[in-house]
């Protein structure tokens, strides 16, 4: 068996820059590397509803803007399979299978779990189906058998609580899943992108996002009002690189190309973290060259995105077909999984024979 991938985004929102260096631009160079066999890109609906059941309409229009982001990337339908989770609705019984392998306690555990209760203000309100996601998360990964599931650090917990259930399951039931294994970013300012306001991850649900469909006014307005280092108040003051945005997207962002055509008279971002660090540098240049590498690298996005907007039928077109093939790839993971559990009475024709047998005694 060839490497597979599996990965995905909720359609809760446009996607955006944490997005993009996390998972995405990882994504299509996967893509291109010709090295996977098989690649299956996942918009997460179902997951979504858990945590959003009373908007379903946001739901709905998402779903089009996740999947034209997509394509303006430079996710290739040839390529990789794009499908919407709810049209599998294999997946929907893989995860009642699986719900049986995993504690509470081990749920309550898992620290995105956790955090991400917090986040929402659930306390004691959590929806049972948001609860249990990250089952429904392995349910998606080991359906298409995948090997490998390149995401950004979030997610580290629920690959974790993946693998879990599939040495579980072929613990108990015998080898049939195949075993995960997490694709994080290489560099570390990618691992989990800060918000333009400073806070720990840039997430659709904080309001602290740079999306890949802003127009170049709207990216230029946020980098501009970035949160920077609060004690770097004077030019002369000397600042602080660690934590800060600005710098950490310069880091995620910027290429030696960028300082030759954006900022000549630094060799590098090392020598202009240093200048920062000494004093001397101020703040607004530092943006403006922010905003002129987050620029080049996102108009050709940007215009692909218009090309497609033109052709919004294509788009549900190539869901439809992605759906179509990703449903039958689960399907044949479910029939395994039910002859496993020896769930399969009626195509297990040993079984017929033993119980004939049993009463012709
Ligand atoms: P939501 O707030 O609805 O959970 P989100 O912004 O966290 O949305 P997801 O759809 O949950 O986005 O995540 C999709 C993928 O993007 C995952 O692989 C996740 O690890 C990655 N990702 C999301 N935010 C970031 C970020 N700030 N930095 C790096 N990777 C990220
Ligand atoms: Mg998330």
């Amino acid at each position: 068996m060839g490497k597979i991938i599996l990965t995905g985004d909720r359609p809760t929102g446009r996607l955006h820059v944490g997005h993009y260096v996390g998972s995405l631009r990882r994504r299509v160079e996967l893509q291109n590397s010709g090295e996977y066999e098989k690649i299956y890109i996942m918009i997460a609906d179902a997951q979504a509803l858990t945590d959003n059941a009373d908007n379903p309409e946001k739901v709905r229009q998402n779903i089009v803007e996740v999947a034209l982001d997509y394509l303006s990337c430079g996710l290739d339908p040839a390529k990789s399979t794009i499908f919407i989770q709810s049209m599998v609705p294999e997946l929907t019984e893989l995860s009642f299978y699986y719900m049986n392998l995993v504690t509470v306690s081990r749920l309550q555990r898992n620290p995105t779990v956790k955090s991400e209760i917090q986040m929402r203000n659930f306390e004691t309100s959590i929806p049972v189906g948001f609860f249990t996601y990250p089952i429904s998360q392995a349910a998606d990964i080991t359906a298409f058998q995948a090997t490998t599931v390149p995401v950004g650090e979030d997610q580290m917990p629920m690959i974790e609580q993946c693998r879990e259930i599939v040495h579980k399951f072929n613990t108990v039931y015998g080898e049939t899943l195949t075993m995960p294994d997490i694709m994080l970013p290489d560099n570390k300012a990618c691992l989990r992108l800060p918000g333009t306001d400073g806070k720990a991850k840039m997430s659709k649900s904080l309001n602290n996002c740079i999306y890949l469909s802003d127009t170049e006014e709207e990216v230029k307005t946020k980098v501009m009002s970035m949160f920077t280092d609060p004690n770097h108040l004077k030019v002369s003051d000397p600042g602080q690189v660690e934590g800060n945005p600005v710098f950490i997207y310069l880091e995620a962002f910027s290429k030696p190309e960028h300082f030759e055509e954006f900022l000549p008279e630094y060799a590098g971002i090392e020598e202009l973290e240093e200048h920062y660090k000494r004093g001397g540098l101020g703040d607004v240049k530092v943006k403006k060259f922010l905003n002129n590498v987050l620029q080049a690298e996102l108009a050709p996005i940007r215009a692909r995105r218009q090309e497609w907007e033109k052709n919004i039928p294509a788009v549900y077109e190539i869901l439809k077909k992605g759906s179509e093939e990703a449903q039958q790839v689960a399907a044949q993971t479910l029939r395994d999984v039910r002859a496993s559990m020896k769930i399969n009475y009626f195509d297990d024709a040993a079984l017929i024979k033993e119980q004939m047998e049993k009463y012709s005694k």
